[in-house]
């Protein structure tokens, strides 16, 4: 097989972890057999460097005409004092935007050998924790008529309308549900249908989905009881799909629960098998060029790229194996070191984990 990618490697310390994940890719893909072609285009601050705007049009147009877009990270303190839409993350909403990405999937899964950096008690994770947040991503709050006013007396009111539309909900649910028959065959549906009626639309929809998928065993729940249930017993759940901004709190909260930044992937999906591929951390300006960064989370989010956006379950975890097997062996980069491990650099991560694939 053969694949365009379109590589924004951004900036901090997207360019050497991105670095390391395609030599992950090239790696898996030698092994198997596919070429990976890559062509770099900018966006973010090295974007706004060289050409005045966050995002310009040839990126656009490149990732666009792709098979998969690949992202770092991008943003740092240098650009923070631009207004809002020449910001490094106008970029990213941006490109979400132009590539109509309205569904992002988030896993959360406890690496076993990481368990120790997970904040809640042995008694709770003993079961395993692995599940998926399938969040809307373009609707909502975030996207919704938004207004400012002061009235005769001065007072200040400000108002963000949460707006769903029924298509919008059905294809978010059909992703959840289609992931879910990959997975444990398990969906709850977030919302908060006892008080909004954004939420009671929600809910209808997801039914009507749900009847469709009489082999995934479907479940509404309401978002305080997902916080809270998170944190309880996170084992019960396999898919959770939700709107974008109920979306943008539990994905953080179950990231937290794995225990580092540094190793959650993420994916941006839309109608196509075109998708956006990116860590869920920032740029770590404080670590960049120093080669002390991370890659796991960019190199799963590799693995997460061969699987949904080229169809290549096996060589997906093929990487996902090497990285627990690299994690066994004891192996970590400073944000995940702890007594007895083997602390190693960026790029030694990267090559730790191209070696066990190899062999
Ligand atoms: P951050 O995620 O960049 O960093 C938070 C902390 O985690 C830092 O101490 C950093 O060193 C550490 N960290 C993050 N990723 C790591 C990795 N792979 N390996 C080791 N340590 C890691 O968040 P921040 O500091 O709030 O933001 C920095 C910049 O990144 C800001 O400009 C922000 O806007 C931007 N940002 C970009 C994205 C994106 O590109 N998708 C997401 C979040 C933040």
């Amino acid at each position: 097989m053969e694949k365009n990618i379109a590589v924004i490697k951004g900036d901090g310390i997207g360019p050497e972890i991105v670095t390391e994940a395609l030599k992950v890719l090239d790696t898996v893909g030698e092994k198997y057999g596919h070429k990976f072609h890559y062509t770099d285009v900018l966006m973010g601050g090295c974007a706004i460097d060289a050409t005045g705007v966050p995002l310009p049009q040839e990126t656009v147009d490149i990732c666009l005409a792709s098979d998969s877009v690949f992202l770092g990270a991008v943003g740092g303190p240098k650009w923070d004092t631009l207004p809002g839409n020449l910001r490094p993350e106008a970029g990213l909403l941006g490109i979400r935007g132009a590539l109509k990405l309205f569904a992002n999937i988030r896993p959360a899964k406890l690496i076993p050998a990481l368990a120790g950096a997970c904040p809640l008690k042995e008694e709770i994770t003993k079961n395993g924790l692995d599940l998926v947040i399938v969040r809307e991503l373009i609707g909502g709050a975030y996207f919704g008529k938004r207004s400012t006013t002061v009235d005769e007396n001065g007072v200040k009111t400000a108002a963000d309308t949460m707006a769903y539309s029924d298509y919008e909900v059905e294809r978010i649910c059909r992703v959840a549900f289609e992931m879910a028959r990959k997975r444990r065959k398990k969906v709850h549906s977030v919302d908060k249908a006892n008080v909004l009626d954004s939420s009671r639309l929600w809910r209808e929809i997801a039914h009507k989905v749900a009847a469709e998928y009489p082999d995934v065993e479907f479940q509404d729940i309401l978002v305080d009881n997902t916080a809270m249930q998170l944190v309880r017993n996170p084992s019960q759940f396999d898919v959770i799909v939700t709107e974008n901004l109920f979306g943008d709190i539990l994905s953080d909260e179950a990231s937290m629960i794995t225990g580092s930044l540094g190793m959650i992937p993420s994916a941006s999906l839309g109608a196509t098998a075109l998708g956006l591929y990116e860590p869920i951390h920032g740029s770590a300006p404080d670590i960049a060029g120093q080669n002390k960064a991370n890659p796991i989370a960019t190199i799963l989010s590799a693995a997460m790229m061969l699987r949904y956006s080229f169809n290549l379950g096996k060589e997906a975890d093929e990487i996902e194996l090497a990285v627990n097997s690299v994690m066994d062996a004891g192996y970590r980069t400073g944000d995940i070191m702890s007594e007895g491990m083997k602390l190693c650099s960026c790029t030694e991560m990267g090559d730790l984990i191209a070696a066990k694939i190899r062999t």
